[in-house]
């Protein structure tokens, strides 16, 4: 009988809802990290401090001396949806790292979230949900700024939590994104400590906020998170073409890798994994460097967010030029005359 083996259709509750976007926004510790600190960049913060405990798999906190949320927003900022930085109207106009709404709902949903927080001049409050359960608000003491802290990240749902790696590679990608979050915001101090066990914890990584303008600061950031030898060894770029703006530093070719861990790519401000940006640079060194090294490079190209998209995927650092010719052929050319003005010129031939 056909009707009584008919599928039913359901409208999932929003706890189901936030379980499935949580396996889309947040695939492991590091990805939660960076969405927390971006919040807090978000927020304006000066100050961030990231704690965590075994790969960030039992503890993450971020604390922050950003703007903070107000008590009467908790309950919102933890609901699908619901952010303060756009207000749906203009989609191509993004300048903050968040937008969608998502993050705290579905970090939230698979794991324990309590968000401390307080707004100058308000009272400090805090909320917690656990696996999607939300309490209620309660009253809290802090300074100021926010406390994001999330505990058994994936309890909530094991067979995620059966694909993390070990603690050592976990706790390695948090410091990366750390890092790149570092050379995004040379301003912000940026302090990451791993509390694992009893004891008072490790320092990983501290880089101190930089002085100066763009460029000083960005230098010295660099020598901060990339070493000495990196800044020493690389040289400024600087160009625009057509509304796009391309700055950071390159290393001299006698600087190269044997791997491309030294690639560091951000797109209006956002670290990026992009294989146009990446092809781009190793064209710029084609036939300065062997097959087996790679160019060492912070790179940052910024436009009107309109000639971009951000908006590939919640979570991978993909993005989508407008005119991919564009960015590729800048990114060619203005590195290519930084080696040849630096005495590197090999051929004058520029690469596709
Ligand atoms: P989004 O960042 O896309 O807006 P989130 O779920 O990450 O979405 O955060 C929801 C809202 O909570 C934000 O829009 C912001 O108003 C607030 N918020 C989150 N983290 C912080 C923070 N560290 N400081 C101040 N406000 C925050
Ligand atoms: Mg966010």
């Amino acid at each position: 009988n056909i009707s009584e083996n008919r599928p039913v259709i359901r409208q999932l509750d929003d706890s189901a809802i936030n379980r499935i976007a949580a396996g889309e926004v947040v695939e492991r510790p590091a990805s939660a990290v960076k969405e927390l600190v971006e919040n807090a960049i978000d927020a304006g913060a000066r100050q961030i401090t990231v704690e965590y405990a075994d790969g960030g798999k039992t503890l993450i906190r971020v604390t922050d001396d950003g703007c903070g949320i107000a008590a009467d927003d908790l309950t919102l900022a933890l609901s699908r949806h619901a952010t303060s930085k756009i207000d749906g109207t203009d989609l191509l106009n993004i300048h903050t790292f968040g937008f969608r709404g998502e993050a705290l709902p579905s970090l939230g949903a698979v794991g324990r979230l309590t968000i401390c927080s307080r707004v100058a001049g308000q009272d400090g409050a805090e909320i917690s949900v656990n696996g999607g359960v939300t309490g209620p608000v309660r009253p809290a003491a802090l300074n100021g700024g926010t406390v994001v802290t999330l505990r058994d990240l994936f309890f909530a749902t094991p067979a995620r939590l059966k694909f993390l790696r070990t603690d050592r590679a976990e706790a390695q990608a948090i410091s990366d994104i750390i890092k790149r979050l570092a050379m995004a915001e040379p301003f912000v101090r940026f302090t990451l400590r791993d509390v694992s066990g009893d004891g008072p914890g490790r320092e990983v990584f501290r880089a101190e906020a930089e002085q100066g303008d763009m460029f000083a600061a960005l230098h010295g950031r660099l020598a901060q998170v990339l070493g000495r030898e990196f800044a020493e060894n690389a040289l400024a770029i600087d160009a625009e073409r057509e509304g796009l703006h391309l700055t950071g530093y390159a290393a001299l070719p006698t600087y190269s890798r044997g791997s491309a861990v030294t690639q560091y790519l951000f797109v209006n401000g956002r670290p990026v994994r992009d294989k146009l940006l990446v092809g781009a640079l190793r064209g710029a060194y084609f036939d300065l460097l062997s097959r087996d090294r790679h160019p060492a490079a912070a790179l940052f190209v910024d436009c009107d967010p309109k000639l971009v998209d951000v908006n590939v995927h919640p979570a991978k650092s993909e993005v989508r030029f407008r005119d991919p010719g564009l960015a590729r052929g800048l990114i060619v050319s203005a590195l290519r005359h930084a080696l040849a003005d630096a005495g590197h010129r090999a051929s004058t031939t520029v690469a596709n």
